[in-house]
């Protein structure tokens, strides 16, 4: 089958290539309609690794992705041809320990589409199990349903928080990852959410959403912006989504005390941690790792209007102009949040 393959650092191509295609009893066989361009993507095309995953045999690209049933295997019974759908690219043993408690994402034998050596779905089609296979409401787009994947991780961020209505949120890091835990703050019940950047362009876009105020660090002192918000108290959760050790350092004098810190983002080198400070505030700590049982609930906030992703889609290409749509990711745009692969080369 046709596909984007990543043959090795920076060369990509548009080539024939063998993926498993049998529908098992609980699969389905999905045509694949819009499949975005993710970070990890763009940072395997331009690292060739990402931790310990490494690239070393040429791996098919892409895991945000949204297309519709073809073929359901014979014990499916919640789906059926003609179904739009989108997906979840991790597949768990379901007889794992870490599945049997509901942790599915952090199971050691996860497969995750596009995670070396796992293929991901910029091809044609794919074969992919019922179980993670989400129906999309009517009024939910193709587009909107291959927003699910990075939104997804902003539900898990929101769903460990715990937020009690009315919780003031920060979020430091502004980049795509950063703007969806700020949609699902808000919508899991946050009145206000701040959210750091260097990048006005970034924070302008974060912006135009109710709710949600830029504080650009190249000209404010978060601390006291914080501080000044909350009248001296502190934030009630604050979301770290920058990855950078800065931002890193000044978490635990900007949450409250009592308050709940979520650690999202991934820094590429080991970072201190102010433990004293973290204890003086005796706060709560929570680490995110992808994503678990939240697709439905995403879903369900998009079909009902309370998160709109719509204004994250930067632009889209065809599946022949794919590989300029990972040189132009790899360029990193500052007002780029999302581009996005059509696969069979129309809108919606
Ligand atoms: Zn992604």
């Amino acid at each position: 089958m046709r596909a984007l393959v990543l043959e090795r650092v920076g060369e990509l191509s548009l080539r024939e290539i063998d993926l498993p295609q049998e529908v098992g009893p609980d699969d389905v066989r999905i045509r694949l309609h819009t499949v975005g361009v993710c970070g990890s993507d763009v940072h395997y095309y331009t690292h060739g690794r990402i931790g310990d995953f490494i690239v070393n045999e040429p791996m098919v690209l892409g895991h945000e992705a949204a297309g519709t049933i073809i073929e359901v295997g014979s014990s499916v019974t919640h789906l059926k041809p003609g179904d739009r759908v989108c997906m979840e690219p991790g597949i768990p043993d379901p007889r794992s320990r870490a599945s049997r408690l509901g942790i599915y994402n952090v199971d050691p034998a996860v497969t995750f589409w596009a995670t070396p050596p796992v293929h991901g779905v910029l091809t044609p089609e794919t074969v992919h199990p019922a179980a993670f296979t989400y129906k999309l409401p009517d009024n939910v787009t193709f587009a909107e349903g291959a927003m699910v994947e990075p939104f997804a991780v902003g539900m898990q961020a929101a769903s460990r928080a715990r937020i009690t209505p009315g919780d003031t949120a920060v979020v430091t890091g502004c980049g795509t990852i950063g703007i969806m835990v700020a949609l699902a703050a808000l919508a899991g019940g946050c009145s206000r959410v701040f959210i750091s950047d260097l990048s006005d362009t970034k924070l302008d876009l974060a912006q135009t959403y109710d709710g949600i105020t830029g504080i650009n660090l190249r000209q404010t002192d978060i601390v006291s912006a914080i501080d000044e918000a909350t009248n001296g108290w502190g934030a009630d959760i604050v979301f770290e989504c920058s990855g950078a050790p800065a931002a890193v350092r000044d978490l635990f004098r900007i949450v409250r005390p009592g308050g709940t810190v979520v650690l999202v983002g991934l820094p590429p080198e080991p970072v201190p941690v102010d433990i004293a400070a973290a204890c003086a505030r005796e706060c709560r700590i929570e680490t995110v790792f992808r994503y678990a049982n939240v697709f439905d609930r995403a879903l369900a906030l998009i079909a009902a209007g309370k998160v709109d992703l719509k204004p994250l889609i930067s632009d889209s290409y065809t599946f022949d102009q794919s590989i300029k749509a990972f040189e132009r990711a790899a360029e990193g745009r500052p007002d780029d949040v999302k581009l996005q692969i059509l696969m069979d080369g129309e809108a919606i």
